[in-house]
Parts: C-alpha cells; sequence; structure tokens
C-alpha cells in the first residue's frame, strides 16, 4: 500500500484585473507589502500574504476580495498574475473557496476527499480580524448618508457620455494645468452622491497591446447634477505631465480627459465609493481639508448643501484648501463669491513669492480653537482629499488639536471611524 502523500492547499488572495481601477488603495493598506503593481495589474505575493483582511474593506471595487484554492506548490506567482486579463477559473479538484481566507496554508492527504477535509479545515478556521485598526480613515459612511448606487457600469459593460463643457480652472500661466470637465448621460441612469467617484476608460491600448485600464475620477457636482435637473456630472481633472519623480510623461488619461472637445463621447464606468459620503442630517457640520483636484468631493458637498440651504439649520462647513499658489487653485473665485456665513474658507499657498510656505496645516493650527470646537461636536463629519502626502501632516494637526483642548486623540480618532465621521480619499 503507498502512503499517503501529502500536500498543502493554500487559500490564496487574488485582486481581479477586470473590477480593479488600479487606485493603489489595497498596496498603500496592506501591512506586510504583499501588494504590488507593474504598469498593467495589481497583484497579492502569495508568499508572503496573510490574509488579514485589512485591505478588503477599503476597496472601492471589491476586485481585492477574490480567492482561489491551490496547490501550494502551485500557487500562482506575481509574474502570472501580471499577464492576467482574468482571474483563473477554481480547480475544481482543489475544492471552491469559501468567503473569507485563512492567514497560511493547510495540511492534508492526497484524494479529493481529503482535499475537500482540507478546505473545511481551512473554512472552519477563525475568520480573520477586519484589520479595521489598520485602516486610517472610516470604512463605513455617516449614519445619514443617502444610499450610493455602485457599479452600475463595469469593465465588461461601460456606459457612454457626452463632453458638454471642458474649461480650464488654472491661471493659463502657471505649469500646472486643471480642468473642468462635464459628462451629460443622456438618458442613461448615472446616479451618483458627492464623494463618489467615475471611472474613465480611455481609447487605445498601451505598449504592451492590451487596452488601457480605467482611472478613477472624483465627482465635483452634486447629486442634482452640475446643472440641476440635467443627467450629467463634472469632473476635475489634473493633466499630469510629471510623473511622481518629476521627469517629463503624459499621464494617460488625465490628458485625453484634458484634450476633449465638446460633443466628444467617452466610456464610463461606476459610480465607486460607498463610504466616502455626506451626511444628511441638517445639523451635521463638514470640515473640509483639501488640496488641488482634492477640491472636487468638496465642491459636490459644499454646491449640494448651497442649494439645499435650510432655514435655521446649524450645521457649519469649514474647509481648508492647499494649492501652491491662488493661480493653481481650482474654482477660486466661486469659491470667494460663497457668504462667509455659509462657508469658513481658509486658503493655504505653498508657493507665493516673497511669502513664507503655508501648508493646510498651518492654517489648520492658526483655526486651532474652532478646529477644536468641531471635534468637539458629534454631528462633524472630516473629509481629506488630495496629494497621498498630505494624509500624515492633516492627522497629526488634528491629533494635535484634540490634545491641546483636551482630548484622548487615539480615542477620539477610533471613534471617528467607527461613526463614518473621518473620510481620506488621497492618490
Ligand atoms: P498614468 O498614465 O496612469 O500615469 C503616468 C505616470 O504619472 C505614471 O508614472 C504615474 O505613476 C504618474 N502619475 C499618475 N498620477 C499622477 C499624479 N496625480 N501626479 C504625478 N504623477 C502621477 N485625478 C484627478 O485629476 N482628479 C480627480 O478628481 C481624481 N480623483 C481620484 C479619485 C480616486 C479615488 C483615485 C484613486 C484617483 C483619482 N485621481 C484623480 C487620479 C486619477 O485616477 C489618475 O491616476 C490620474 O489622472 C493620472 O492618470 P493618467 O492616466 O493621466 O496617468
Amino acid at each position: 500500500m503507498n502512503a499517503p502523500v501529502s500536500v498543502e492547499i493554500l487559500r490564496q488572495h487574488l485582486i481581479d484585473p477586470e473590477i480593479c481601477i488600479r487606485c493603489n488603495t489595497c498596496e498603500e493598506t496592506c501591512p506586510v507589502d504583499a501588494i504590488t503593481h507593474d504598469g498593467v495589474n495589481y497583484v497579492v505575493k502569495a508568499d508572503v500574504c496573510n490574509a488579514c483582511m485589512a485591505c478588503v474593506p477599503p476597496c472601492p471595487t471589491g476586485a481585492i476580495d477574490n480567492w482561489r484554492n491551490v496547490l501550494k506548490a502551485e500557487a500562482y506567482s506575481i509574474d502570472e498574475q501580471f499577464g492576467w486579463d482574468e482571474l483563473p477559473t477554481q480547480n475544481p479538484t482543489v475544492g471552491a473557496p469559501a468567503a473569507y481566507a485563512t492567514p497560511a496554508a493547510s495540511t492534508a492527504s492526497a484524494g479529493v476527499d481529503a482535499l475537500q477535509a482540507a478546505a473545511t479545515q481551512i473554512d472552519g478556521d477563525a475568520a480573520p480580524g477586519s484589520g479595521s485598526d489598520l485602516v486610517r480613515g472610516a470604512t463605513v459612511p455617516p449614519w445619514s448618508a443617502a444610499r450610493p448606487y455602485v457599479q452600475l457600469y463595469t469593465h465588461k459593460a461601460p456606459t457612454t457620455a457626452t463632453v458638454v463643457g471642458n474649461y480650464r480652472l488654472t491661471d493659463a500661466s502657471t505649469e500646472s494645468d486643471i480642468h473642468h470637465i462635464v459628462l451629460d448621460f443622456g438618458t442613461m441612469p448615472f446616479p451618483v452622491l458627492e464623494g463618489q467617484s467615475i471611472g474613465i476608460l480611455p481609447p487605445g491600448k498601451s505598449a504592451d497591446g492590451r487596452t488601457h485600464h480605467a482611472r478613477q475620477y472624483s465627482v465635483a457636482s452634486p447629486r442634482d447634477g452640475e446643472r440641476p435637473g440635467y443627467n450629467n456630472v463634472s469632473l476635475t481633472v489634473k493633466r499630469v505631465t510629471r510623473d511622481y519623480s518629476g521627469n517629463a510623461t503624459d499621464g494617460v488619461c488625465s490628458n485625453y480627459l484634458c484634450d476633449l472637445k465638446k460633443g466628444d463621447v467617452v466610456s464610463v464606468i461606476g459610480p465607486f465609493g460607498n463610504t466616502f459620503l455626506m451626511p444628511n442630517h441638517p445639523n451635521s457640520h463638514l470640515l473640509m481639508i483639501c488640496t488641488g483636484t482634492g477640491s472636487a468631493p468638496m465642491r459636490a458637498m459644499t454646491e449640494y448643501r448651497r442649494r439645499r440651504r435650510l432655514k435655521g439649520a446649524t450645521g457649519k462647513l469649514m474647509l481648508f484648501f492647499g494649492a501652491r499658489t491662488q493661480q493653481e487653485l481650482p474654482y477660486f473665485g466661486p469659491l470667494m463669491n460663497l457668504p462667509k456665513d455659509f462657508i469658513d474658507t481658509n486658503l493655504a499657498f505653498s508657493r507665493t513669492p516673497g511669502q513664507p510656505k503655508r501648508y493646510v496645516q498651518d492654517a489648520m493650527r492658526e483655526r486651532a480653537v474652532d478646529v477644536a470646537q468641531l471635534l468637539k461636536d458629534g454631528n462633524t463629519h472630516i473629509y481629506v482629499c488630495g496629494l497621498k502626502g498630505m494624509e500624515d501632516g492633516v492627522l497629526q494637526v488634528l491629533g494635535e488639536i484634540a490634545q491641546a483642548h483636551g482630548m484622548a486623540w487615539d480615542a477620539l480618532w477610533e471613534r471617528l471611524k467607527r461613526e463614518g465621521r473621518l473620510h481620506l480619499e488621497t492618490y
């Protein structure tokens, strides 16, 4: 009689390339650096992932939540995953995957029964934690937020929109070229809420012959349209002409969008996002902190509140908005025209000639007493959007202000996350 052959089954964590919108959230969230990407796909290193699930709640599309039972020795390598256009099907002889993964591989004897037993053992292990302590912002929406629609249109079944407006927001003298683009969906339903984003599928193919993946853009208009009563949305798009290291490059989608003409038709997927949403109760306060195109969701929320200004409501709007110069600040003119008793606007410019550098954190410190008052109020909802680099600084200054005004920041931070009152979206 042959001795039983020992096999190890791995419940391998994979990312669906057809749904993933390459927003980088998973890679940033992963506490063990198991996720990486090339110019095309986001992938998971099988030998590093411990299935802690920290990356799952923040993923805006659910692409991250995919699992295949594989023989450990045959786990998909990252090079294989880089080449995928779609996920492989589950090999039925290795057992169907369960909803939640376990940290590692499991051992069993060979034979289908044994493999099934191994799969059962995997399923029976304690479900791993949500990893929410590793996530810096809320993974739940405000209690009073409207219910969002998500993923009505997908890579496989996108919809189209017609460009009805495209104009530059930043001064022509500046290098920063940011556009306000209005897309009309005609009679096609495309319901969005403030804080959600949409995906644009740029036409053409990359150097390796694959179709470009979608890029995500925050909606800059309120739920009832850029023009009330129209089925349209606006976007705030910065033309990418340099990569993060400052080298010259032509960003595929941002250049495509900024060059669009009235009447052009674009392919759209989404909407995306079910947590970065605004509260709907009238006395809720919005503390908004943004830089550059991070102003898009703030514009949407502010405009929604302006259109629905309720008599007697005490909800406050406080905005901290940073840019290099006033000429590079999108929507400067319209923002300055908003009544002072409607929104408390604080601008910070980091490159005004002859002036010291000033960042949003500096402006927040100057207004610490008022920020602290908002932090103490259970109706306050905080939104941070813009450059990736701003997150640390903003969280730090919120902590400093809280501590200086008698609030234990760690406990407050946890509460803000738990109650869907601290939302971060940086890219
Ligand atoms: P790519 O062709 O993808 O990249 C070209 C090169 O530039 C690459 O080396 C890349 O690493 C680098 N690069 C990419 N983006 C930047 C950048 N911002 N700065 C410097 N280098 C960069 N963008 C907006 O303009 N407005 C928005 O409202 C907006 N909302 C977003 C919301 C979410 C949730 C996310 C995840 C991203 C958002 N973005 C937004 C960024 C947007 O999705 C694209 O990443 C961006 O437009 C660049 O795409 P691209 O195709 O032009 O550049």
